[in-house]
């Protein structure tokens, strides 16, 4: 941390990656107090900071804990209208996240890759493409693993590939990555930026830093994405499903290229929906620029399966194609699961009553010909499947029968989704939980 120009840090939020920080800038000999409003955080942490040398305060924000300091390092959900860091803000104290920490530990090794949807698939497709090509790759950030951890356990020639978040992001002054991924900007998070404006601003913060030494893979399809690169200083290198590229990842109907080359045949590709393949040109891209191997590009498009849950190819059982989309808790995410299929589809559906009817979802269930309902908003998911025309309509009271009666609906050729288009909390504590249950049935019919 030599070059990071502060001496008396405020560390704001003891989570994980508080505690990391904290830990980070004490160890290079800063001046740390910490802060959170938890009265009672995890003991041992506590102690542990204290032994260091940090002056540990909890319990609340008092306005107190701003003297004398010289940066905010802010856990990236606190908002920033809380009185402290309006307090902050007005006596020109910097707030960052850690990932600008992380910039500082390490500036020439680092993907980052953001985007309203899909950022976790991509940073896992592209993590996998670089191992497989035998790089030395590390994996980091909104993914579950705190960066400046990950960062400073880096060896040369070692690469991190880091999910960054639009929370993350809003705390970067002078953070950019060697290569950044801007998969797309969608309305979302409004509660927090307040503004479309300020999210979209969080998002562009990937490469305000950047400079022409330095590549933003982008979607050159995505109408607010490709207006907000034009202001960038970076390597551009556009990714499109719609128009052939001379400089970046592009598809046809049969087919997908980086720049002249060929890469795949789209049936040899194991992900489902064109929502994946634009993932999969912004991953290719990125390992391509990082060194990968056009066959260790090829070998993980053939086999890689899908993040856990997140229409997740799960098997083939006597020709039916089981897919698991637990992650999808909203009428969107199951939209979206239901347009990646050209063949029939029996979809296993329901959950948590939020209120909603779920005429939002009858203009996608063309290709549907059986439901099966679960969960407390069975009733509500029957009128709709009614007035769809659905032909086989059933309800079920576990998930091991949700999956018998969904394959008694189907035949060869048939794709079995869950995709429930709600939260799991009627029936289980998690989508994962849900999510591990139908796997489960789905391997007990084998
Ligand atoms: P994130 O990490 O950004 O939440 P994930 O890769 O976990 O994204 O995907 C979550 C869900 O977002 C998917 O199940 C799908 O419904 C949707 N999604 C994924 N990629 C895209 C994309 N490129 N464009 C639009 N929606 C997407």
């Amino acid at each position: 941390l030599m070059n990071f120009p502060y001496g008396h840090i405020l560390v704001l939020g003891l989570a994980k990656s508080g505690t990391a920080a904290a830990r980070l800038l004490l160890q290079s000999g800063r001046n740390v107090r910490v802060n959170d409003k938890n009265t009672t955080p995890d003991d041992k942490v506590v102690r542990e900071l204290e032994a260091m040398g940090a002056e540990v305060i909890t319990g609340s924000h008092p306005l107190s804990v701003l003297k004398d300091v010289d940066v905010i390092v802010k856990n990236p959900g606190i908002p920033y209208d809380m009185p402290l860091l309006q307090k902050a803000q007005s006596l020109d104290i910097p707030i960052i996240t850690e990932i600008e920490l992380a910039g500082y530990l390490s500036d020439t090794s680092i993907i980052g890759i953001t985007g309203s949807n899909g950022k976790t698939t991509t940073t896992t497709l592209t993590t996998e493409m670089l191992q497989k090509s035998d790089q030395a790759v590390k994996i980091a950030g909104n993914i579950g693993f705190v960066a400046t951890e990950v960062a400073q356990s880096l060896t040369q020639d070692e690469k991190m590939v880091l999910e960054l978040s639009s929370f993350q992001l809003l705390g970067v002054k002078t953070f950019k990555p060697k290569i950044a991924v801007l998969l797309n900007i969608f309305q979302a998070h409004l509660d927090y930026h307040k503004t479309f404006e300020n999210y979209k601003n969080a998002k562009c913060n990937i490469f305000a830093n950047q400079t022409a030494d330095d590549y933003l893979i982008y979607n050159a399809d995505n109408l607010i994405v490709a207006e907000a690169v034009i202001s960038a200083s970076s390597t551009k290198v556009p990714f499109s499903l719609k128009k052939r590229l001379e400089n970046g990842a592009w598809a046809d109907d049969t087919s997908i290229y980086f720049k002249n080359e060929k890469m795949i045949d789209k049936q040899d590709i194991v992900l489902a929906g064109d929502h994946n393949l634009e993932n999969i040109l912004a991953a290719i891209s990125a390992a391509k620029l990082s060194g990968a191997g056009n066959q260790a590009i090829y070998n993980v498009l053939s086999t890689f399966a899908g993040v856990k849950h997140r229409l997740q190819f799960v098997e083939n059982i006597n020709d039916r194609l089981f897919y698991n989309d637990s992650k999808a808790t909203n009428m969107l995410a199951t939209q979206k699961a239901l347009t990646s299929f050209q063949q029939p589809v029996i979809l296993i559906a329901g959950g948590l009553d939020r209120g909603n009817d779920f005429a939002a979802l009858k203009p996608y269930l063309e290709n549907v010909k059986g439901m099966v309902l679960i969960g407390e908003t069975q009733d509500k998911l029957r009128r709709v499947a009614l007035e769809a025309g659905i032909p086989g309509i059933n309800t079920a009271d576990s998930m091991a029968d949700a999956v018998k009666q969904a394959y008694n609906l189907s035949q060869s050729n048939d794709v079995i989704l869950l995709s429930p288009a709600c939260a799991s909390w009627d029936q289980y504590q998690t989508f994962e939980e849900r999510g591990d249950m139908f796997i489960q049935a789905v391997h007990t019919l084998l």
